[in-house]
Formats: structure tokens, sequence, C-alpha cells
């Protein structure tokens, strides 16, 4: 007979602080009903771990053992989505989508394919027991669960006592588990730093050792990771530490962060922190702005088409890599040429233009953070900020009738952005 598994921790009700008023009033009906209907239904991920912090989550996700087919039957607004690992998504609004996965498993060493890049969707696709599910999730803090039928804690993993050390430790062995999926390793740098948790030293010896691999996961999910170091405040912190880990460097294709461009970001973070959300534009100007005035110094007397030339390339090698859409690669365009203009003072020519152009507020706060990290020219700021102030306030003048301009001729094919000159 094949030896039981081990049993997990379970922390009764009484014991920890998770209350039902904290989890969100659609993700309870959704556990209720499950476990109404004989499933097994329970709060997983993130959100426990954060419930268990005092933090507020960013969603909740919920697990059972009803395949994706009975989840559907139970719910009308059920939708299964995800072409290899079927998902349920509840809806209850657009904005409310509340997501049911079935318990998955890692699959037998035997099992894998050859291929070390089709790892990471094999795991996702084999169904499991609740043990078998917190053993292929990453870091022991994310894998324990919340049990909706008598409100008690799960840990299968070592889970609760890394939490109160305040220690991300890897789940199985580090370099296994990078190897089977390099992004875990730039998560691993971000909860470190988004809880401000010691990363165990066998995880960042692993980093080191299999840095290079992360050049070879799916650039669509380093790029969603690497938005969420700018959504949580923590890009500075990350950047830094995957720089000396060596990470950043195969991350993003040869990328180097200088002191200055570090110290931008913890300017951004701390704006995020405040409050203002950071866009993807923002932070891929954020990313290339000391690298690009660099070449492009205000004392200088560029050509604008060099200077828009000069901004193209700066991003370019990031926005090819991680298919930028064009929308936001102009947008972080405007913002690098935006801060060059503002950065050779007022008076120049075409400064009313530039005043008018919508994207000049958003150039002005980046070139805000960027005076902050080189010291310089407040005064500069501030005057820009007063012309912007008085454009807003000063009344639109009627645009003049063009009767007296030679109407120009279009050009055929596809028409380029204006920059904002
Ligand atoms: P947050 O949503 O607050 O950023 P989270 O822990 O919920 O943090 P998600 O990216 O939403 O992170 O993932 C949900 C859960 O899925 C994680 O808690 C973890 O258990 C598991 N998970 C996510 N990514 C991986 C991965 N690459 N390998 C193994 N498990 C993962
Ligand atoms: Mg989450």
């Amino acid at each position: 007979m094949p030896a039981a598994d081990p049993q997990p921790e379970i922390l009764p009700r009484a014991e920890h602080g998770i209350s039902r008023t904290q989890i969100d009033e659609n993700t309870l009906k959704v556990l209720y009903r499950l476990h109404r209907n004989g499933y097994l239904a329970y709060l997983v991920g993130g959100s426990v771990r954060d419930l268990l912090l005092g933090r507020t989550p960013k969603d909740f996700d919920v697990g059972t053992d009803a395949t994706p087919a009975q989840v559907k039957k139970l719910f009308r607004n059920c939708f299964l989505v995800g072409r290899r690992f079927r998902l349920a998504h509840i809806c209850f609004s657009r904005n409310d989508v509340i997501e049911v996965a079935t318990f998955r498993r890692q699959p037998a060493l035997e099992e894998l394919p050859e291929d070390p890049a089709e790892h990471f969707l094999l795991v996702q696709n084999q169904f499991g027991t609740p043990r078998e599910d917190a053993f292929r999730r990453d870091f022991t803090i994310n894998a324990m669960f919340y049990n909706i039928a008598d409100f008690s804690i799960i840990d299968h993993v070592g889970g609760l006592e890394d939490l109160a050390a305040r220690r991300l430790r890897v789940i199985g062995d580090p370099l296994v588990r990078f190897q089977e999926d390099p992004v875990r390793m730039l998560r691993a740098l971000e909860f470190e730093a988004r809880l401000d948790f010691t990363l165990d030293e066998v995880a960042s010896a692993g980093i080191r050792e299999c840095a290079p691999l992360i050049s070879e996961a799916a650039p669509a999910r380093v790029r969603e990771e690497v938005l969420e170091l700018f959504r949580h405040a923590v890009a500075a912190k990350v950047l830094r530490s995957a720089q000396t880990a060596g990470l950043l460097d195969p991350l993003l294709g040869g990328y180097q962060a200088d002191q200055a461009t570090l110290d931008l970001l913890t300017q951004l973070d701390q704006r995020t922190t405040a409050g203002t959300k950071c866009e993807e534009g923002f932070a891929l100007a954020a990313l290339f702005l000391s690298s690009f005035l660099q070449k492009c110094p205000a004392t200088g007397d560029l050509q604008i088409g060099d200077v828009l030339q000069t901004a193209n390339r700066a991003i370019g090698t990031y926005s090819n890599y991680f298919r930028i859409a064009h929308g936001i690669r102009h947008q972080a365009r405007e913002l690098l040429l935006g801060c060059y203009r503002l950065g050779r003072g007022r008076g120049r020519r075409g400064e009313r233009r530039f005043l008018q152009h919508p994207a000049t507020p958003r150039s002005l706060e980046l070139f805000m953070l960027w005076s902050r990290v080189t010291g310089g020219e407040p005064e500069l700021v501030d005057s820009w900020r007063d012309a912007l102030r008085n454009r807003e306030e000063a009344p639109q003048s009627q645009p003049k009738p063009k009767t007296q301009r030679r109407p120009r001729r279009r050009r055929s094919g596809n028409r380029r952005p204006q920059p904002n000159t």
C-alpha cells in the first residue's frame, strides 16, 4: 500500500485573523455555492497570503476539485477560458470576474516534454489534489488555502512558518523550479521587495546561477511581470537587485540601469505609492530617459527629427522584444521628446504649440521627477508649470481660417504620428 500523504498543518478559525468580512462578497458567493454542491472550495494564492499579513488583496482566486465543466454547470454567468488549461471565469460585471481553477499538479519528470520552454505549459495542464496543487506553486507563502467549509487555513508547504519569519522560500529545489519556469526568479525579487521579506539564501544563489535562462521565457509573461513591478512601486528595488544578481541583462535584452535611472525609478515608485497610477508608456520612457538625454543633451543644437529618431532607437530594442503596442511606444517617444524640450528651457521656437500639445503636462511630470534626480533647475520646472497653467486658464483662441494656405498634399501610405514639435 502506498504511504498516505503527510497531513497539512491546519490553523482553525480561532487561531488566525482572517474574517469573511475581508473577503469580497461575490468571491464568497462562489465559494459557498461550490461548497454547498459538495466540492472543495478554497481561497488560494496571493489573497490568503495578503489577508494573513493584514494587507488588502489585489484579487481573490478560488481553487476547487470541481472540473471546469462542473463549475460551468453551477453558474449561469460562467465562461470557460484558456486554450490549454481551462479556467472558469464567473462574471458578475465587466470589472468583477472571479477566477476559479481546478486543482492542478506538477507532472512527473518523465512526463515533461523535451523542450524546457514547454514545461510551464504542461505544468498548467494536469488536474491534481489540493496537496499537489500547493506543491506546484512558486513560494511557500503563496501556497496556503483558506477553506470555506470551516474557515481554517490549510498549509501543506510550511508557508505559515515562513510567513511568521518573513522569509520567502521557493517550494522544492530552487534550481529545478527556476529551470522549469525562469519567470519565478523575477517573481522572487518582486515579492522580496513588495513584502520586505528575506529571500532564502538557496534561492538567491539559484537566481545567480540560472539568471541567463530568463531570456528564454516568453516575452509576454516577462513584460507582464515587469509591469507588476511598476504597479506595485518596487521597480527601482527590483531592477537594482536583478542587476546585482545578473538577471537584468538577460531579462531586458542587454539593458543596464545606470544610477540615475535607478534614482528616477525610485522617484517614480514614490509617485505610484502616493496614488498616481504608472502607465506603461510612462514606465518605458523612465527606463530610457537617462540614456536618451545623454545622446540628446539640452545644450546641443539638434534637429527635432534627429531627436525623435534617437528617442525611437532608445526604446526600440525593448519595444520590439516585448511587442509593445504602437500607441504605447508613441506615448513613450512623446515623453522623451517632451523632456528634451523642457530641459532646453523657455522661450524656444514653437513653445506655444508645445504648450498646447496634450502630451506636455505628462512630460513635465516625468521631467519633474528627473530634475529631482539631477538636482537641477527647480525654477525651470516651476516656470514650465506656470506656463502650462496660464495656457489652461487662457481662453482658447479661435482657429484661424486656413484660406491663405495652399492645401497640403497627403502622403500616400501609412501616416506617421506627428511628433510634439
Ligand atoms: P498578486 O496578485 O498580489 O501580485 P499573487 O501571489 O496572487 O500576487 P499571481 O501572479 O496573481 O500572484 O498568481 C497567483 C498564484 O499563482 C500565486 O500566488 C502562486 O501560488 C501561483 N503562481 C503564479 N505564478 C506562478 C509561477 N510562475 N509558478 C508557480 N506558481 C505560480
Ligand atoms: Mg493574484
